[in-house]
């Protein structure tokens, strides 16, 4: 049997609601047990990137904060930060602590608490045989100077990894800069699910909750649309509460390369059937059956013996699958895309794009097809939704097919 998973309603991120819902999903499960007086915890919030709260794509200061008071009244010291997909620096992160709404949290509880922001921008190195993709990596030395790490996720859709939610979250120990290469190093879905995996199990979260409250729909992670679910969730362990959480969103196992991951490493469930719910809230007393996906991200498997069925494979995959694609009217030129692309597949061109009737010149992504990755990095990290997942009618046909 898997870790029990704890769901709570929590209907906003007012006081009222948050206290006492972050409350019952931490007591479910006996969540803060572990917390000795004088213990420096470490909470790995989602902040992916600057966006304000209302924005539903990063974890919410209201419930940081809460969290922070609980476990500074039982004696700990709390540090709460992440690796955003930017530089890992202190002016990346001031202003992205600032627009996340955790400065002004932060500044007053901290009158009479200990509690603080990372300001450690120090780089570890790990070195981990029994891990299954990722054996050596770099990660953000400020987890080392903690006693214990919570992760505090946000449920949303991920356009290549289908979801993103208790899992996905351990990827912000990677220095911000670094992502796109460990893309590069594992382009495979599986592999880099598996290199998810590989980082909780390396990293050992003692609690994992989860910010349900408003989750992003669409085109998430980071432009998808803000819809209400209303739940927090918690667990000792993600992979049976990641299960619950695809399951409130419509999901499953054959969704998310992640589930699947720890599904096959003995870690996960298969189905939602095998976690077990603790609380008085059920899965289905929260459950979104509407809830929009990203544009579908996943390949399609395609597999045989001998070089006719590899010439094939290849031609299904890169005909069919799905792929980025500029909205050439939307763009503004920033180029966080083409800084972004581990593949390298991304050149700027001109573009004439008309702004309030006269025409401009500006540059706009053009993307070489044979180097493209499909990691999304530059759907992620394109703040104006400018960069789209775009699905190939025939290849989403097939997807249905293998599914059914
Ligand atoms: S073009 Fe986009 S999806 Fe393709 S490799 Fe570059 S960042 Fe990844
Ligand atoms: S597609 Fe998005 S990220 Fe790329 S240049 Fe245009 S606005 Fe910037």
């Amino acid at each position: 049997m898997f870790d029990p998973v704890s769901v709570a309603k929590c209907d906003s991120y007012s006081i009222e609601d948050v206290r006492p819902a972050l409350k019952e999903v931490l007591d479910n499960i006996g969540g803060l047990e572990f917390v000795k007086p004088g213990m420096k915890v470490g909470i790995k919030a989602n902040l992916i990137t600057a966006l304000e709260p209302g924005k539903a794509g990063t974890t919410h200061p209201a419930l940081l904060r809460e969290l922070s008071i609980l476990l500074t009244d039982l004696g700990a010291e709390v540090v709460i930060g992440d690796s955003p997909g930017e530089l890992y620096n202190q002016a990346v992160l001031d202003r992205v602590y600032r627009v996340c709404g955790l400065t002004d949290m932060v500044k007053e509880l901290s009158g009479e608490r200990k509690v603080r922001l990372n300001d450690d921008f120090s780089i570890s190195n790990a070195v981990f045989p029994e891990a299954e993709s990722i054996k050596t990596f770099i990660y953000t030395g400020w987890l080392d100077k903690v006693d214990a790490i919570i992760d505090f996720c946000k449920l949303k859709t991920h356009a290549m990894m289908g979801f993103s939610c208790a899992v996905k979250n351990m990827f912000g120990t990677v220095p911000g800069t670094t992502k796109p290469e460990y893309h590069m190093r594992f382009p495979e879905e599986r592999a880099f699910a598996n290199m998810m995996v590989d980082l909780n199990e390396y990293f050992k979260p003692v609690l994992y909750v989860v910010d349900a409250v408003d989750g992003m729909e669409g085109n998430g992670p980071t432009m998808g649309d803000k819809r209400h679910v209303g739940a927090l969730l918690a667990s000792k362990r993600p992979y049976a509460l990641d299960m619950a959480c695809a399951d409130i969103i419509g999901m499953g196992l054959s969704d998310c390369a992640i589930l699947g991951a720890a599904y096959e490493r003995g870690l996960g469930p298969k189905t939602v059937a095998e976690v077990d719910i603790v609380g008085r809230v059920s899965l289905s007393d929260v459950k979104i059956p509407d809830f929009h996906r990203a544009t579908s991200h996943q390949s399609i498997t395609f597999e045989g013996e001998g070089i006719g069925w590899k010439i094939a494979a290849w031609a299904v995959k890169t005909v069919f699958n799905a792929r980025p694609q500029v909205k050439a009217a939307e763009c503004i030129s920033c180029k966080k895309c083409y800084e972004t692309c581990p593949a390298k597949a991304i050149t700027m061109v001109p573009y004439t794009k008309k702004v309030n009737g006269t025409e401009k010149e500006i540059t706009i992504p053009s993307i070489d097809r044979s180097k493209c990755i499909k990691c999304f990095c530059c759907q992620e990290y394109c703040l104006v939704g400018a960069m789209k997942v775009q699905e190939n009618p025939i290849g989403k046909f097939i997807k249905g097919l293998q599914k059914s």
